[in-house]
């Protein structure tokens, strides 16, 4: 009889070039995924079930081994709590962004007025799904320039009941727009293309370069252009709130400043890097 846990170790042992607390984290959600077994399944040995059917264990560790994200072979990952699709077209959501919503969540639960907020660059949807699940009083708009992302977010969104409006708009290219918001949140690309050498063979050759990159010589790019949006587009007292560059934080701190916002704080996420900027108008 096949345990549970002795495939769990036969598939550890099988990932290679993986920390081994990363490889028993990849594990679990195979086993979770493809037959439906939870960690406390694995650790008391239950035997494997016959149904659902075994997936090509031999295909699924192979493509891990050559980096792809365990995400794209299961189609989701979770954040805040909310199951996501995610594809190559998306940035697959990060724990840092989790620290984002929460400091949105907030400032934002016990608000009853107008709350219009609009998310830049949504790729899967995740902030704004999040927000909008959330924070029910919120109208929320979400922009992306991937068609590819917005149909990732539009199911996102309809499968997660959150009341969204995705439009196809670019940040660098804002045109038409009479609209105010009372809130703009934006994880824009801020890794920038020297960075690049330096980062996880995953991240690199699976996830959208769109999402990730900026170029070196205007690093803050995006970040001025969504601070003018807000000069335009966000109400007296509104905020934007922005996932940085931990390299940037004072010189994105100073974009904001510079177009006249105040109490332009930096936030460090978990790990003790400068990651979030809010500035208030
Ligand atoms: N933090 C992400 C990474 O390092 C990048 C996110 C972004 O560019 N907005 O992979």
């Amino acid at each position: 009889m096949l345990t549970a846990k002795s495939l769990f170790d036969s598939l550890v042992g099988q990932l290679k070039g993986y920390r081994p607390e990363e490889a028993r984290a990849i594990v679990f959600l195979l086993l979770e995924h493809y037959l439906l077994l939870r960690r406390t399944d694995v650790v008391a040995g239950k035997p494997v079930p016959t149904n659902p059917p075994q997936p090509d264990w031999d295909e699924l560790i192979q493509r891990l081994n050559n980096h792809e994200p365990v995400q794209h072979l299961i189609g989701t990952t979770e954040f805040c709590g909310l199951e996501f699709q995610v594809s190559p077209a998306v940035l697959i959501p990060r724990p840092e962004t989790e620290e984002l919503i929460r400091l949105i969540v907030r400032d934002y639960a016990e608000t009853t007025g107008q709350l219009n907020m609009i998310d830049i660059g949504t790729g899967s949807g995740c902030i704004a799904v999040t927000l909008a699940r959330f924070l029910p009083q919120a109208s929320v708009v979400a922009w992306d320039l991937s068609p590819e992302a917005l149909e990732v977010a539009q199911l996102n969104a309809q499968t997660l009941l959150a009341d969204v409006e995705f439009e196809q708009r670019d940040i660098l290219n804002v045109g038409e727009e009479n609209r105010l918001f009372e809130c703009v949140v934006s994880n824009p690309p801020y890794v920038t293309l020297s960075e690049a050498e330096h980062m996880e063979t995953n991240v690199l050759r699976y996830e959208p370069h769109l999402a990730l990159f900026v170029e070196d010589q205007d690093p803050l790019l995006f970040y001025k252009a969504v601070a003018d949006f807000g000069q335009q587009h966000l109400s007296i007292g509104g905020a934007c709130f922005v996932e940085i560059n931990e390299r940037f934080g004072p010189q994105t701190q100073q974009v904001f400043e510079e177009r006249n916002y105040h109490n332009v704080q930096i936030f460090k996420d978990i790990h003790g890097k400068e990651r979030f900027v809010k500035a208030v108008k």
